[in-house]
């Protein structure tokens, strides 16, 4: 069981304190007796602890910064939604195969927001645009959100504040299953709580620092009771000895221990397992000890952006593992919906 995360260390941007959340951040680190230091932006923390690239990337990971979000120009995010809305950035989580390594390189600290209602009032602007449809926001592009949002309720905030639009969705992604302040938001249905969830063999090898799977699957029971529409990612879908079964107990566990309402119209997610070269080298530094399989060798070149592309299972495994999740899927949740297969 892994608890609640508290950091080990704080960083402030001192405009962070002219917001009511800043403040509140402050005075509940100060009781904790946290220590406490400054930086004059969340971009620009240097001097972490630590005498090596491996301590220093451990000590990052405990270590939270509170700052203001400056770019208000979101990100898109397909094929989840039409938005990346950011209340914060990188996890506290060791999911050896986690993509924010690469994408936060130096920077693999975690960063929170304190200015939400800008970012709320950006996210109001993009509504606008797209009105009459319906514009939907991703809250966890940059970050598990839900890991660090009993410290700072600003996912609640948000699920209060979709809630009130007409036009607006919010959904989010969570490897953790500290829900319970998130229970009664008034959501009006306008939020899709997911899970990411595994077989237990990728959680036990490859998800250090993250919520094991019956905690996860107890957490959504509760959300589910609390009248959230819900959602499960499986991913990263990854072929190991026995995946087959692996998967088979995992459908059969979800079906098995949640009530049949939080079936209705439950939503999946499925995305196999991929890496860049680029990726490869920083999990093998941050993870040498690794089980994670990363041999190009086995794997299919999908050309990607900006020319780096990433390397996929070839053809056939692709079509095996597909094929396989959709009829376990259809066998455990008939009223379920597969969004999507990547
Ligand atoms: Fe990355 Fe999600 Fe694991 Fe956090 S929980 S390390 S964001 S994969």
């Amino acid at each position: 069981m892994v608890k609640p995360f508290m950091p080990q260390l704080v960083y402030f941007e001192p405009k962070a304190l002219d917001y009511p959340l800043g403040q509140e951040l402050y005075k509940k680190f100060q009781a904790k007796d946290i220590e406490i230091r400054y930086t004059t932006s969340h971009n620009q923390v240097r001097n972490l602890p630590g005498e090596n690239d491996f301590q220093r990337y451990r000590i990052a990971k405990s270590t939270l910064v509170v700052g203001l979000r400056k770019t208000l120009k979101f990100d898109t995010s397909k094929p989840s939604a039409e938005y990346a809305i950011p209340f914060a950035t990188g996890c506290m989580g060791h999911c050896h195969y986690c993509y924010l390594q690469t994408t936060m390189g130096s920077k693999p600290y975690i960063r929170t927001y304190v200015n939400v209602e800008e970012i709320l009032e950006s996210a109001h602007q993009y509504m606008e645009e797209r009105a009459p449809e319906i514009t939907r926001f991703e809250a966890s592009c940059t970050s598990d959100i839900v890991g660090i949002d009993h410290l700072t309720h600003t996912l609640k905030r948000a699920i209060e504040y979709f809630g009130n639009t007409s036009l607006g969705r919010l959904r989010f992604v969570t490897k953790f299953n500290n829900v319970d302040h998130l229970l009664d938001a008034k959501h009006n249905g306008r939020t899709r709580f997911r899970f990411s969830m595994n077989a237990d063999y990728v959680i036990k090898y490859f998800e250090p620092g993250t919520s094991r799977l019956h905690e996860r699957i107890e957490a959504a029971g509760k959300v589910a009771r609390a009248g959230y529409p819900l959602g499960f990612i499986i991913a990263p879908i990854y072929l190991f000895e026995g995946w087959q079964e692996g998967y088979k107990q995992l459908f059969e566990r979800l079906s098995t221990e949640l009530a049949d309402e939080a079936k209705d119209g439950v939503t999946f997610e499925l995305i196999q397992h991929r890496f860049t070269k680029p990726a490869k080298k920083v999990i093998q530094k941050n993870y040498p000890m690794t089980k994670l399989e990363l041999d190009e060798e086995k794997r299919r070149y999908k050309w990607g952006k900006y020319g780096i592309g990433k390397y996929i299972y070839p053809k056939e495994e692709e079509t095996e593992m597909k094929e396989t999740l959709f009829e376990y899927i259809h066998t455990y949740f008939p009223k379920g919906k597969i969004e999507y297969f990547t």
